[in-house]
């Protein structure tokens, strides 16, 4: 992947980590932000819509209220939430109007991105902070959110941002400078990766799972972001924000690993289904029903092995192979129930056992999207591999 210049795309989501923006003891980063906001808006000039997913709600709010070190209890991280939002809203806001740009928050739930209806209405909400020149400053709504419906970290959060707003690409600056072969602090002899043409299996065993302190994500949901934001068409860099203006330093040519998108973008409707966090249920397949996936075709009740998880029609699934992968995920068109009945059985077999003429296919094609190795030569490599 060829490295352009930021300039030519045309809408970047950055995400920021709470170690940027927020000191331990001496609270919010504000040079760093200043300058960080001059470097969005020289984006802005040049004609790139920007909009920004910003941690440091409960970094800020920890350090405004002087809670002490370690872990926080559930109703003591949405209060810091809720005090530090605030000021991260404001500083934001302030900041950006020293360059004559007006920001707008955004406070988001997993609800609001994995319902269709929520997440059309929030998509609609942003282009319209765009239309007007604003620069959206997102975040998780860490104030209600629980640890069950939650993303947890903003990682893959901006991923989904990026995706439901089209951007082209998604900037994710941490105290990481991107993506190596193993954990460099643990591996002296861990390599630094420029580009990444495709995340495969060997790139998501890279990530390992470390985090910092002040960070909820680690190499692992910066990976997984960057599953949803290329299989959507949208870049991808990983960068070190510890550098005041770190998008000048990218420019500039410093350090960062750059993922390039998927060649065949899907459509909007599949790019929704892609990302969605929480599958309702599983669909195990055999290779068959893999090679025909791969091949474009629909998921038939003849290749489907086994149905875990309750779900209605039209929930989200993971369709999972032979070798444990995930390798696509789709909208069922059975409920959990009738689909074990029909589980393995041909398709003309259907009415006989529920009653009525279902639909042929388990999973239609124009429902699917692959999110993993399609082809059967993948699986047999990957096979092949654990067995070396
Ligand atoms: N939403 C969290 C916050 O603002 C940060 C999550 C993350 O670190 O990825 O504090």
């Amino acid at each position: 992947m060829s490295r352009k210049p930021l300039a030519r795309y045309r809408r970047i989501v950055i995400k920021i980590g709470s170690a940027l923006l927020v000191d331990r003891s001496t609270g919010l980063k504000k040079a760093w932000l200043d300058a960080m906001c001059a470097d969005i808006a020289a984006l802005k000039q040049g004609g790139v819509d920007v909009l920004v997913v910003s941690s440091g709600a409960i970094a800020l709010g920890r350090s405004v209220l002087d809670l002490p070190k370690g872990a926080l209890k559930l109703e003591e991280s949405q209060a810091a939430a809720a005090v530090g939002q605030i000021a991260l809203a404001r500083a934001w806001s302030e900041s950006l109007s020293r360059d004559s740009i007006v920001a707008g928050q955004i406070l988001l739930t997993l609800g609001d991105t994995e319902e269709r209806r929520r997440y059309l209405n929030a998509r609609a909400t942003i282009s319209q902070l765009l239309k007007i020149g604003a620069v959206p400053i997102i975040n998780e709504n860490d104030t209600v959110a629980t640890s069950e419906i939650r993303y947890g970290d903003n990682d893959r959060l901006a991923a989904r941002v990026a995706t439901m707003t089209g951007a082209d690409l998604l900037i994710l600056l941490s105290d990481i400078d991107g993506l190596y072969t193993a954990p460099p602090h643990l591996d002296p002899n861990a390599q630094f990766l420029e580009t990444i043409a495709e995340i495969t299996p060997e790139i998501e065993a890279m990530a390992g799972g470390a985090a910092s302190e002040l960070s909820r994500g680690g190499m692992r949901t910066k990976i997984d972001a960057g599953k949803i934001a290329t299989t959507a068409g949208c870049a991808m860099i990983i960068a070190s924000g510890k550098t005041d203006r770190p998008l000048s330093a990218i420019e500039g040519g410093a350090r960062s690993s750059w993922f390039a998108p998927s060649g065949t973008p899907v459509t909007a409707r599949k790019t929704w289904i892609a990302g969605q966090l929480q599958p309702a249920g599983e669909l195990h397949v055999d290779d068959g029903a893999v090679a025909a996936l791969g091949a474009g075709k629909s998921l038939l009740p003849a290749g489907v092995r086994r149905i875990v998880g309750l779900f209605g029609r039209g929930d989200t699934i993971a369709v999972i192979a032979p070798s444990g992968r995930e390798i696509a995920r789709g909208l069922a068109g059975y409920d959990a129930e009738e689909a074990r009945q029909i589980t393995g059985r041909k398709s003309s077999e259907i009415e006989a056992i529920l009653g009525y003429p279902g639909r042929a296919a388990m999973v239609h094609r124009d429902d699917l999207v692959m999110t993993g190795p399609s082809n059967s030569k993948s699986e047999k490599q990957e096979k092949d591999a654990a067995h070396a």
